[in-house]
């Protein structure tokens, strides 16, 4: 029997995403949750949410801090203990992780895949998801937007990530995100790409060994 010169899944590394591929989205509780710490009125989450996301950009990148962000949030600083008690409940909404998609991956690890994170991320989450078993027993490096200066779609990212994967070819490592936006990117680097969707089955298929034929010679 002869040894494969390459890995036995189709590809050689992974480049991954965290929220909506290993973490999952936040409940509209805590959202709720959230706002309400906001002290947002109850019956404005949405726009409560516009008022999120629209400096999240510039957050995620880091060029804005904790408190230039939530101070942009909520039209004013909050004080310390205020923010303190904002960015918890922020980080808190972003660390839950689907088990089925970790379990996925720690097999494609058992099979010798290297793996890097590549996530848009603020700094704070990126210190608590830096601290976590997963990512330390499953990715060979972890990159966040915010430590980088950028975020994806940007294709220094990509670039970045590639490096951290150790794999020449672009076309030998999987990009695997939950926004098409990023995979198209990523793509137009030469990268492979799988716009995760939720379908855990997608995942295992390019990530895990096809089985061998029961009676193969
Ligand atoms: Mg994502």
């Amino acid at each position: 029997m002869t040894t494969p010169a390459t890995s036995p899944t189709a590809v050689d590394a992974v480049i991954i995403d965290y929220n909506g591929v290993i973490g999952r989205q936040p409940s509209t509780l805590m959202w709720r949750c959230l706002a309400a710490l906001a002290e947002w009125p109850a019956d404005q989450l949405d726009s409560f949410r516009d008022a999120f996301w629209a400096p999240r950009e510039a957050y995620d990148a880091g060029e804005l801090s904790d408190l230039a962000y939530w101070a942009k949030v909520l039209g004013h600083h909050p004080s310390p203990r205020w923010l303190r008690t904002l960015i918890a409940a922020d980080t808190a909404m972003w660390t839950g992780t689907d088990p089925f998609v970790l379990d996925t991956l720690y097999l494609a690890r058992a099979e010798g895949l290297p793996m890097v994170l590549l996530s848009n991320a603020p700094a704070h989450l990126s210190n608590v998801l830096n601290a976590t078993d997963w990512r330390r027993e499953l990715m060979d490096d972890a990159l966040y937007s915010a430590r980088l200066g950028l975020c994806k779609p940007d294709p220094a990212a990509y670039e970045h990530a590639l490096a951290a994967t150790g794999v020449d070819d672009p076309s030998r490592v999987l990009f695997v995100d939950d926004r098409e936006d990023n995979c198209q990117a990523a793509a137009e680097l030469g990268l492979r790409t799988l716009h995760y969707t939720g379908q855990l089955a997608d995942l295992a298929q390019e990530l895990l060994p096809a089985p061998a034929d029961s009676f193969g010679a």
